[in-house]
């Protein structure tokens, strides 16, 4: 058995790389699974339930959507067996992780950028204009922290087209599944060496997410040196991805006993958070916390604040103010929320514009990772995109300034979408990216209650980095883990909560 092999250009010929081609064609590419499949009858009987508990044994787990229990928890959807991801592609994303954390860190230091870049969308895009004013409200009055934590998740997908790993997207805010990630690389070596395949392990990177990411929260901690403070997580009302969240706080503990983590939510903050004269942010706590009265967060993690319906009133905006009115370090800083936004993702991708924040040749390299990414601005510029789009829709992704999964435009919609649109100022308030098509190949989706099913999939890899600093000095920038998640090929975006996509690790090849 060879481990795998990309079974895919013979068949396409010279003309693949022009983004010429149909449905027919981009099934015709695929990648090979790690082992040769379909498992027989005895073997998966045997395999699912064992990774099924090691799932659940190792917290690879979330709270049910549908009927939520505080007190149970189910394993999170995942794959039997890791997917093939090139390794070239791989070490390359991994390599260019502190570049481009430099460079988004770069583009939200840059205010000028920031402004003509969004000058358009926050009129006509309301959650981004919320974020805009918090932005120059800060600024107005004078920022109290400079220091930003960048908690970093870069997206990609193999591009069959182009065979090299190509960006979906950088995330600013929220960025999750570090630490079960991590999960189910271990729950992958366990299964491969279930099934007597010790030799293949060699195929599946380390994953340190949890302990990068973490380390990331140490250090912004460490740089504040106040040993009464605390890392304040904001999260939603309920929190489904509890593992993934709880699994930070736990690492922290364990790297650092002395310091303490508190989770609330925009409407606590509102009631519980307040600033000193001198711009700290103090939370009431109850007594259960700590023998202080209150906290100081000098840290905090938006887990949670990056859609709208995070904003139920006026009192989540007010306590996302006072957050970033405060000396605590934010994870994302107002400036890095906003550089994360898809427009800002847009507009870096002109010609020309990396040149400005890297060096040529990280440039060039930094380059290569996008696609075709077009404004929809009311310019002739604009006016051409949305003709390409509505002439060759299933060319393209639309997407509107949102995150979070299941916002974006796909295919026949994308021309109704625009016709409706394609005469108001409302198209400013999307992008236009060339949709990328990645390798589809055959994995087990194991979910709750349900038998195990070999299904066409494709896979996104995330890469996590971290970054420290203020607009004049970066102390550190570093590589911090990876993920993956992998979808139903016949669907467009894959949620793991929502029961399309599901946690994955990665088989380098
Ligand atoms: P979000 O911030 O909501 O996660 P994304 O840009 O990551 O927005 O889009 C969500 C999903 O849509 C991705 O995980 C991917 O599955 C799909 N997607 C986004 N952009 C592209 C693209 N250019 N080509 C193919 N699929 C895409
Ligand atoms: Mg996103
Ligand atoms: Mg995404």
């Amino acid at each position: 058995h060879t481990p795998l092999a990309l079974a895919i250009m013979a068949t396409c010929g010279s003309n693949c790389c022009d983004g010429d081609f149909d449905k027919d064609d981009v099934t015709t590419r695929t990648i090979e699974s790690c082992l040769p499949f379909p498992l027989p009858d005895e073997i998966l009987e045997d395999i699912v339930p064992k990774a099924k508990d090691f799932a659940l044994l190792h917290g690879a787990g979330m709270r049910y959507k549908n009927k939520y229990d505080a007190d149970t928890l189910q394993f999170a959807p995942f794959f039997l067996l890791p997917s093939g991801f090139p390794r070239r592609e791989f070490e390359r994303v991994v390599k260019l992780q502190p570049i481009i954390n430099i460079l988004m860190h770069k583009i939200a230091h840059d205010h000028e950028f920031l402004r003509s870049a969004l000058e358009k969308t926050i009129k006509v895009d309301e959650f981004t204009r919320r974020l805009w004013d918090i932005y120059t409200t800060v600024r107005e009055e004078g920022v109290a922290q400079w220091i930003s934590l960048g908690m970093f998740r870069c997206d990609y997908f193999y591009s069959v087209p182009s065979q090299i790993a190509q960006q979906v997207e950088i995330n600013t805010v929220a960025s999750s599944f570090g630490a079960l990630a991590a999960r189910i690389s271990l729950m992958h070596r366990y299964v491969l060496g279930e099934l007597r395949k010790p030799e293949l392990l060699s195929h599946l990177p380390e994953n340190d997410a949890l302990a990068g990411l973490c380390g990331g929260m140490i250090s912004a901690w460490d740089a504040y040196g106040c040993p009464k403070a605390v890392i304040l997580f904001v999260v939603e009302d309920v929190t489904y991805n509890i593992c993934d969240q709880r699994f930070h706080e736990y690492e922290i503990r364990r790297q650092r006993p002395d310091i303490h983590v508190i989770r609330r939510s925009l409407t606590q903050i509102g009631q519980q958070g307040h600033l000193t004269s001198d711009k700290r942010l103090i939370i009431t706590c109850a007594p259960a916390v700590s023998d202080y009265e209150s906290c100081p967060a000098y840290v905090v993690l938006f887990r949670a604040g990056y859609e709208p319906g995070q904003y139920h009133t006026e009192a989540e905006w007010e306590a996302r103010l006072t957050v970033e009115r405060s000396k605590a370090i934010k994870s994302p800083s107002i400036q890095y929320h906003l550089a994360g936004t898809k427009k800002v993702q847009q507009e870096i991708a002109r010609p020309g514009i990396l040149k400005k924040f890297l060096s040529d040749s990280e440039a060039k390299l930094v380059s290569q990772l996008f696609t075709g990414l077009y404004t929809l601005d009311m310019s002739p510029e604009g006016d051409q995109a949305v003709q390409m789009a509505v002439e060759n829709p299933e060319r393209f992704v639309l997407k509107p300034q949102r995150e979070g999964g299941g916002n974006n435009v796909y295919g026949e919609e994308i021309r109704t979408v625009l016709e409706k649109i394609r005469d108001s100022k409302e198209r400013e308030a999307y992008i236009l990216m060339d949709r990328i098509r990645p390798p589809i190949q055959q994995n087990y989706l194991v979910r709750a209650h349900q038998a195990a099913t070999l299904v066409e999939v494709v896979s996104e890899l995330g890469i996590f980095g971290t970054i420290l600093g203020n607009a004049k000095d970066i102390q550190s920038s570093k590589f911090a883990g990876h993920m993956l998640r992998t979808k139903l090929s016949s669907v467009n975006e894959g949620g793991v909560a929502a029961g399309l996509g599901a946690l994955d690790s990665v088989f380098l090849f």
